[in-house]
């Protein structure tokens, strides 16, 4: 969970952080005690106020429900598949939701509601339905990128990675591929290796552990080397970054919106679609306290603005891939030109550093990057020579 997306949490839930971590989520320094890697360097680990959460979806979504059913006006309808909304035509409005309790056969009720929000995640059906009742479909933006990973579990002692709680590797050219190591709740690291568009990160141990000996700097490999496996190795594939642009459309049912992945799904390398969820709930909140009326509209053009900056973060960093198809505009080249060099930099310059894991958090804007100050500290950093970089040793035959 990204910076941001903490602060929103903590906003939203005081305390939620401390509760998790009492339960052995950890809770730390994005600065300070992750390693990150890109174009051939580390940025420099700095105390900052930048805190993370690494912890796995299970116990941060129970954390999340746990603490949302304390709320007196909240009730969960557990085991229901929402089938469609009720729409009434003639006052072109949703008035509720049919919904399908698992337990019971053919059986279909029908929920009043002043407002349904479709949080179905990327599979949402709104477009198709929408389409059903004679609207518009909302535009779909796509960048292919099929990113495909590996990852497993392992038994994590605290004093390895020299302490760190996380290594994030790049991908980056020439190689493509990347690598995570982070840590979560029950001493455990999550190790996923993966690569774009048809790269294949072998499923058997042996093949596993090479992959990770190719990438360009050796934490992974060694630590997993000889770390106890907690399970087995898992493939993910995703296809594309998809935005759908609900901003554009001119008419729209009143009481219905949709939310989070329903909108817009980003690559995951960049851990960013929860933060952007978490974000939303804040809008959300802001545009019902002017009042249910039009409030698609409302919320649909502040949550695209939100949106717009992960996005472009995301699809602008995917479109270094040579093979990555989209349009690469001067300023998505220059962007990624300047990246390159402020990770030079940044090597030695905790507030570069600090800086851009800022705006990969969220908690700044990407202009703050191209500040006259950092700008002039990218081009003095530049001018010293890049940090030799261990590889792992290729093993002995
Ligand atoms: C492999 C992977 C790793 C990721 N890692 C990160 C990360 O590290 N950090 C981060 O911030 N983001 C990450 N993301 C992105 C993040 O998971 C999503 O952005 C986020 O979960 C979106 O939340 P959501 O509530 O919109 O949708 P979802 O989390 O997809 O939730 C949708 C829910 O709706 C339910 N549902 C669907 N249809 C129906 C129906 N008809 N009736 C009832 N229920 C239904 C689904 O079962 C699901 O529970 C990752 C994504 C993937 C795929």
């Amino acid at each position: 969970m990204l910076a941001r997306g903490r602060e929103v949490l903590e906003e939203l839930f005081p305390g939620l952080s401390a509760e998790l971590a009492a339960e052995g989520a950890v809770y730390g320094d994005v600065v300070d005690q992750v390693l990150w890697f890109n174009h051939g360097c580390y940025l420099r680990n700095a105390p900052s106020k930048l805190l993370g959460l690494l912890l796995s979806r299970p116990m941060l979504e129970g954390g999340v429900r746990r603490r949302l059913l304390k709320l007196d006006n909240v009730r969960l309808r557990e085991r229901c598949d929402a089938l469609e909304p009720v729409f009434d035509r003639e006052r072109g409005r949703v008035t509720g939701l049919r919904v399908k309790r698992h337990a019971i056969a053919e059986h279909v009720e029908t929920m009043n509601a002043d407002i349904v929000v479709d949080a179905t995640g990327r599979g949402s059906q709104s477009a198709a339905w929408l389409e059903r009742l004679g609207y518009a479909k909302p535009r779909e933006e796509t960048v292919r990128i099929g990113v495909g990973y590996m990852t497993r579990l392992y038994r994590r002692r605290p004093e390895q990675l020299n302490g760190k709680v996380g290594a994030i590797i790049a991908a980056y050219p020439p190689g493509w591929r990347f690598g995570a190591i982070l840590a979560q709740e029950g001493e455990r690291w999550t190790v996923s290796l993966g690569g774009y568009l048809g790269e294949q990160v072998p499923g058997d141990e042996a093949g596993f552990l090479e992959f990770a000996r190719t990438l360009p700097t050796p934490e992974i490999f060694e630590t997993i080397r000889n770390a106890e496996p907690l399970s087995p190795i898992m493939p993910y594939q995703f296809s594309a970054n998809l935005r759908r642009h609900y901003e554009e459309l001119s008419r729209f049912p009143e009481g219905f919106l949709a939310y989070g992945d329903a909108l817009c799904s980003f690559n995951p390398v960049y851990g960013q679609g929860m933060t952007v969820a978490c974000v939303e709930a804040v809008i959300l909140r802001e545009c019902l306290g002017a009042g249910a009326q039009g409030i698609a509209r409302r919320f649909f053009r502040k949550a695209s603005a939100l949106i717009d900056i992960p996005w472009q973060i995301a699809v602008g960093s995917d479109l270094q891939h040579p093979r990555v198809q989209g349009k690469r505009s001067a300023q998505v080249r220059f962007i990624n030109w300047y990246i390159a060099k402020l990770f030079r930099a940044a090597q030695r310059d905790d507030v570069l550093a600090t800086r851009f894991l800022e705006v990969a958090n969220l908690t700044q804007q990407p202009p703050a990057l191209l500040d006259p100050r950092m700008a002039l500290r990218v081009w003095k950093g530049n001018r010293r020579p890049i940090q030799a970089v261990r590889t792992a040793a290729a093993p002995q035959l």
